[in-house]
C-alpha cells in the first residue's frame, strides 16, 4: 500500500524549540522603544511580559529547552500527521510529490496552541493573574483561552470587530474556556474610545485590538499581554513544527524542493521554514522558502522594510519589518488571521537576505485552492491556509508543465470548521477579489515614524 501518514511516535515530541538568531548571517535589527528611539532594553517589555519570555526573545542559544509541562500537553495533538496528497497529485495531474504538515488536530483547530500553552505556562510560573490578548479570526483568542484555562489564569481578548460579527462560535469557544470577549475598538480603553471617537463604524484592525490589549496589561500589574505571532518568542515556540517536519521528510526518504507556509504575522510559516532554514544556512538544504501573503493586505510583497509601530495607537515598541503602515486598516477578507498590517521581523529579515521569498494571493484564488484540496484529500483548510494551499498547487502545476519532478511541504496551518460561512459566501458567489489597495497604503506609508 501507498504512504500516506508519516507519523512520529510521542517520544519524538522536540525537547528543545530552535533558535534561529544565532545563525544568521547579519543580526536582526533591534527593537526601539516608542518615546526615546533608544534600542529597548529588558526591563522596558517587564510590564507585559514576563522575564522568562523577554530573554527568548533575544537569546543567542540554539537550543532552548520545552518546558516537561508544556512537552505533556504538547503530547495530546503533537507529533503532528505529515501526509502526503495522493489524491491532489493525482487530481493535477503533475509529477510532484505534495506533502503537508498538518497542524489542526491541535484540540484550538491550528498552530497557535504551540505558544499559546508556553506562553501560558511561563506566565503562570512568574505569578501572571491574567493575560489580555487581541484576535483577528478567534483562532488566537480561543487558543489562548484554552491554555489559560489549562493553567488557572483569567483571559481577556480583544476580538476585531468583524470577525466578531462574522464569527459567533469562535466566540462562544473562548467562552468555553472561560475567556471574556469584547469586540474591538471597544469602549473599555482609551485606545478603543479613541478610535470610535473618528470611525464609529471602524470594523477594527488587529493592530486596534493590539493597542487595547496592550493598554490593558500596562495598566494593570497583575495583566500581562500575549500575542499569537509576529514576536521572536511566539515563532521560537513554533519550531516544533519545523522540527518534527525534518524527520518526517526524512522518514519519507524525500528533500523537500520548495517549502510553504501563509503568512499573516509569519509564526505558522516561520515555525515550518526556519528549522530548514538552519539547514539551508549549513549547506544541508536548498529548498526554495516561499511565504504567502493575501493580495489584499501584501506587507511583504507591497509594503516597505522600516521600522514602524505594532499598533494601531502606537503603544507598542517600534521594529523593523515590512509594513504596509500601522494605521492601515486591511479589506475585511475572510482570511481575518492574515489581515495584519505588519510581519514578524525575523520573517521580515530572512526575506531581506534572500534566505526565504514571499508572494500573494488573491482571495477567490485561494478560495478555490482550498476547495480543490479539500474534494481530495478531505480536510478543510482554514481560509488562512487556503493561501499555502493555493501556492502549493502553483508550483505543483509548474512542475507539470515543465515535466520535472519537484518534492512540495507546505502547511496546513488549521482547518476551517469555523470558518464555513466564508465558504457558504464563496460558494454564494458573495466573495470578491480586492485589488491592491495603493491609495490607503501610500496614506498609511506617509504617517510612518521616522527613525534616523
Ligand atoms: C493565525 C493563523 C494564521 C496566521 O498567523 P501566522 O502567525 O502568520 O501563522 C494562519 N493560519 C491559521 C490557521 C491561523 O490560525
Amino acid at each position: 500500500m501507498e504512504t500516506i501518514q508519516y507519523n512520529l511516535p510521542q517520544s519524538r515530541i522536540p525537547r528543545t524549540w530552535s533558535n534561529i538568531l544565532p545563525a544568521l548571517p547579519a543580526p536582526l535589527a533591534p527593537p526601539l522603544h516608542p518615546g526615546t528611539l533608544k534600542p529597548l532594553g529588558p526591563d522596558d517589555l517587564a510590564p507585559l511580559f514576563p522575564m522568562s519570555l523577554i530573554m527568548q526573545e533575544v537569546s543567542a542559544e540554539p537550543e532552548i529547552e520545552i518546558p516537561e509541562a508544556v512537552r505533556q500537553i504538547y503530547a495530546q495533538w503533537r507529533p503532528s500527521p505529515m501526509m502526503r496528497a495522493r489524491r491532489l497529485e493525482k487530481a493535477l495531474d503533475t509529477p510532484a510529490h505534495i506533502y503537508y504538515k498538518y497542524e489542526g488536530q491541535s484540540p484550538a483547530g491550528s498552530h497557535k496552541l504551540n505558544t499559546a500553552v508556553a506562553q501560558a505556562y511561563y506566565n503562570k510560573q512568574d505569578g501572571t493573574r491574567r493575560l489580555s490578548t487581541e484576535t483577528g479570526a478567534g483562532q488566537w483568542g480561543s487558543a489562548l483561552a484554552m491554555a489559560c484555562a489549562f493553567f488557572g489564569l483569567e483571559c481577556k481578548v480583544y476580538m476585531v470587530r468583524v470577525s466578531y460579527d462574522q464569527k459567533p462560535y469562535r466566540r462562544a469557544l473562548m467562552e468555553v474556556f472561560g475567556a471574556s470577549v469584547t469586540a474591538s475598538p471597544s469602549n473599555e480603553t482609551d485606545s478603543g474610545r479613541a478610535i470610535l471617537a473618528v470611525h464609529p463604524d471602524s470594523p477594527g484592525s488587529l493592530g486596534i485590538a493590539i493597542s487595547e490589549a496592550v493598554e490593558v496589561a500596562a495598566k494593570d500589574g497583575q495583566t500581562k499581554y500575549a500575542l499569537g505571532s509576529v514576536l521572536n518568542h511566539v515563532l521560537l515556540h513554533q519550531t516544533v513544527i519545523g522540527q518534527e517536519a525534518i524527520e518526517q521528510m526524512a522518514m519519507a526518504g524525500e528533500d523537500p524542493d520548495v517549502i510553504i507556509g501563509c503568512a499573516g504575522g509569519g509564526s505558522n510559516f516561520a515555525g515550518l521554514a526556519m528549522p530548514f532554514i538552519g539547514l539551508k544556512l549549513k549547506g544541508r538544504s536548498q529548498a526554495r522558502v516561499i511565504a504567502v501573503e493575501p493580495a489584499a493586505c501584501p506587507s511583504m510583497t507591497r509594503g516597505r522594510f522600516t521600522y514602524d509601530f505594532g499598533d494601531t495607537v502606537h503603544l507598542t515598541p517600534l521594529v523593523k519589518m515590512h509594513t504596509l503602515g500601522s494605521t492601515f486598516v486591511p479589506p475585511g477578507i475572510h482570511a481575518g488571521g492574515l489581515r495584519y498590517h505588519g510581519m514578524a521581523p525575523l520573517v521580515s529579515h530572512v526575506v531581506d537576505l534572500g534566505l526565504a521569498e514571499a508572494v500573494s494571493v488573491q482571495q477567490l484564488d485561494a478560495f478555490a485552492a482550498g476547495v480543490e484540496f479539500a474534494r481530495a484529500e478531505g480536510i478543510v483548510p482554514a481560509p488562512e491556509s487556503n493561501h499555502a494551499v493555493a501556492e502549493a498547487i502553483r508550483q505543483a502545476l509548474f512542475a507539470r508543465q515543465e515535466g520535472i519532478k519537484r518534492t512540495i511541504l507546505f502547511n496546513l496551518s488549521g482547518h476551517g470548521h469555523f470558518d464555513m460561512q466564508s465558504y457558504i459566501a464563496y460558494h454564494a458567489g458573495m466573495l470578491e477579489n480586492y485589488e491592491y489597495p495603493a491609495g490607503e497604503i501610500a496614506l498609511a506609508l506617509a504617517g510612518l515614524p521616522s527613525v534616523g
